[in-house]
């Protein structure tokens, strides 16, 4: 791995400048909220990316027509530690139904026909965030949206 003290919002912002152009931005409303209070993170920054990516594509994917995708982080302090960050990728989009649930983060599962998904972006992207010693929470209403919520620690364990 080649983790590196770096800013999460520059390595957010780096993947919205290449995603823009994947979204068609007449329909999809992409909104961005920083807490300006987020620290530096000890981060795999290419990794961190293609978590993104995955995750802003699939908020895309799910939005059959007009929609928006949020992206929000926010520092949450912890007792004892140096507190985690929380970062949102909130979507308008299709949403999950509750029996897929379970079985999103598996590798291969998908919903999509063939040749548009591989069902590997979660597994990979849980990989990645699980290797930064942080988490993956999803909430989801089918015809509603969807949130995926990576968290991922101030103080980065050595794995
Ligand atoms: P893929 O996108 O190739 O299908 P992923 O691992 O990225 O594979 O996602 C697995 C499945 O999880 C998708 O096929 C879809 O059913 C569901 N999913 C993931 N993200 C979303 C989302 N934002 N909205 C609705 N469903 C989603
Ligand atoms: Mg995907």
């Amino acid at each position: 791995t080649r983790k590196e003290t770096a800013s999460l919002h520059d390595t957010i912002d780096e993947v919205l400048n290449v995603v823009r152009h994947h979204l068609d931005l007449d329909r999809v409303n992409l909104v961005k909220e920083f807490d300006p209070d987020v620290p530096s993170l000890v981060l795999d920054r290419n990794k961190i990316k293609q978590v993104f990516m995955n995750l802003i594509m699939n908020a895309k994917q799910a939005i059959a027509k007009e929609g928006e995708i949020r992206i929000r982080t926010r520092y949450v302090p912890t007792e004892g530690t140096e507190g985690v960050v929380h970062v949102d990728v909130e979507d308008t989009g299709c949403g999950i139904q509750p029996k897929d649930l379970s079985r999103i983060f598996d590798p291969f599962f998908t919903t999509k026909s063939t040749g548009e998904g591989t069902g590997l972006g979660l597994s990979v992207s849980y990989g990645i965030v699980k290797n930064h010693g942080g988490d993956i929470l999803v909430q989801s209403e089918p015809g509603k949206g969807s949130t995926f919520t990576v968290v991922l620690p101030v103080t980065a364990e050595d794995e």
